[in-house]
């Protein structure tokens, strides 16, 4: 049995910081583990930002409700999940992504969890644990599936390597670059011939 793993943000859907950043003006959310590469400090002060902003939980749904799946990703992963057992394995929020699930189907996510108190103030996040996309391909390799995994970026690059075959899609050239040892496709049809020709089994007949 095969799982097709995959990546959300910059997969199938925009950075949604940055995309949240451009629909409010706050500039400084854009701030990414680029700029900000402690991640606890990035995330404190992005949630000191939405705070100082007065955005709760509510409000930022209502803006994330507005984004959009990438052009093409909802019929890439309905053909996907008739294929294969798909698992989404994202950095995002539960409570960020889930109106962008919603758009995709509801496929199944592991991801982190944000705190918020009764007024819906996000007050604290949880990260559910350390390196959880390589862990989680070692926990779908225990239980004796085969893993075919796509990302973008550096913090996918431990789960392609831990899968059985890692793709990289829509990666930037330094991702590239650095991990030449991964295919790299930047269409969804070829991310689709590369789940063919990484499968075991023959996925031409039908
Ligand atoms: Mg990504």
């Amino acid at each position: 049995m095969e799982i097709a793993c995959l990546d959300l943000e910059g997969v199938l859907v925009p950075e949604i910081w940055i995309d949240f950043a451009n629909r409010t003006g706050i500039e400084e959310l854009k701030a990414t583990t680029r700029d900000i590469p402690d991640y606890d400090v990035l995330m404190t002060q992005r949630l000191r930002l939405l705070k100082e902003n007065g955005l709760k939980l509510q409000d930022i749904q209502a803006v994330i409700a507005d984004m959009s799946p990438l052009e093409g990703a909802v019929d890439f992963i309905d053909w996907l999940r008739e294929r294969f057992q798909v698992v989404i394995l994202s950095d995002t929020f539960y409570e960020f992504s889930a109106p962008l699930m919603k758009q995709l189907g509801y496929p199944t996510l592991f991801c982190h969890k944000l705190e918020a108190d009764a007024e819906g103030n996000v007050v604290d996040y949880h990260i559910r644990q350390k390196d959880p996309k390589k862990r989680s391909v070692m926990a779908f390799h225990d239980l004796q599936y085969r893993i075919i995994a796509a990302g973008d970026s550096y913090n996918d690059t431990t789960m392609l390597a831990e899968a059985e075959v890692g793709i990289l899609f829509h990666a930037p050239q330094n991702v590239k670059d650095e991990f030449p040892q991964f295919k790299s496709v930047d269409t969804f049809a070829d991310l689709k011939q590369a789940f063919i020709d990484a499968s075991v089994r023959d996925l031409t007949i039908d």
